[in-house]
């Protein structure tokens, strides 16, 4: 592994588990200061152990928790190069049009996609201020390309964080602020584990769309993660990055 990131500092949220985990280990592992920050502090602190960095409790739906996260990062560390706005839930139930309710809607669109609009708000001023910085939003292969598989909550929730994104990496551009949406295909997560194993029928029907015949580890997403911190993606701005294994709607 290479140390692009020494002296940088990362905000990871949902560092507790799955893609965030790993992110968090492979940014700390590249050199960087990792902040872990998740809603479930034994998990969050655990990563935070596991990296070497610093765990702050934070739950992404608050606006309070959210300044104090970036403002604690900055405080300990002295800067914010990059943040990893990454937490997010996967509806419980079915998510059709007509099966879900406007409660469990507006709960995703809350946790996916409010979350990343405070994040980012939080997050910008330090990085205006420092006149560099990058920002990776977590959305969705399901952004770019739906899913048959029925989840329209998730599906659209992820869409607003990759349009946001994009506006947001075209407005900050020339003061050397980054901003990229994550895109994966489905990943081998507890997120994704608890979805099929209630319906592993969904699994396998997914599983077909996905051309190398296999989900992705969660190590493989950071990796990507980890290029889009870096000055290495110097370049690559206002992206819908995908890391799906070349998959065509599932
Ligand atoms: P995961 O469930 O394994 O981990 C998510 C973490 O976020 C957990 O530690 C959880 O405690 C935390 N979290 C949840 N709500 C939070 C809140 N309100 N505040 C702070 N932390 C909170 O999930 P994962 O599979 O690693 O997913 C991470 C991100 O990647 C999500 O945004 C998800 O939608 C997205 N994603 C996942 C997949 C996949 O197949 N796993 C594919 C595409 C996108």
């Amino acid at each position: 592994v290479c140390r692009r990131l020494v002296g940088r500092t990362a905000v990871v949220t949902g560092a507790g588990s799955g893609i965030g985990l790993a992110t968090a280990r492979r940014l700390a592992s590249e050199g960087a200061h990792v902040v872990c920050a998740d809603v479930d502090a034994e998990r969050g602190a655990a990563a935070a152990e596991a990296t070497g960095g610093l765990y702050v409790t934070a739950d992404v739906t608050d606006p309070e928790q959210v300044e104090a996260l970036f403002r604690t990062a900055n405080e300990t560390y002295g800067s914010v190069d990059v943040a990893f706005n990454n937490a997010g839930i996967s509806p419980p139930d079915d998510d059709s049009i007509l099966e879900t309710g406007l409660d469990a809607w507006q709960r995703v669109q809350h946790v996916n996609l409010t979350s990343v609009y405070l994040c980012c708000k939080a997050v910008l001023p330090y990085m205006r201020e420092q006149g560099r910085g990058s920002i990776i939003n977590t959305a969705s292969f399901v952004a770019v390309m739906g899913a048959a598989t029925s989840q329209i909550s998730y599906t659209a929730s992820k869409g607003g964080v990759l349009a946001m994104s994009r506006e947001l990496g075209v407005q900050f551009a020339r003061e050397g602020i980054r901003v990229n949406a994550l895109c994966p295909g489905p990943v081998n997560t507890p997120l994704l584990k608890e979805l099929f194993a209630k319906d592993p029928e969904r699994a396998q029907r997914r599983l077909v769309h996905v051309p190398v015949g296999r989900f992705a580890e969660a190590e493989e997403i950071a990796a990507a993660v980890a290029f889009l911190a870096s000055d290495d993606a110097s370049f690559v701005n206002a992206a819908e990055f995908l890391v799906d294994g070349g998959i065509a709607g599932a």
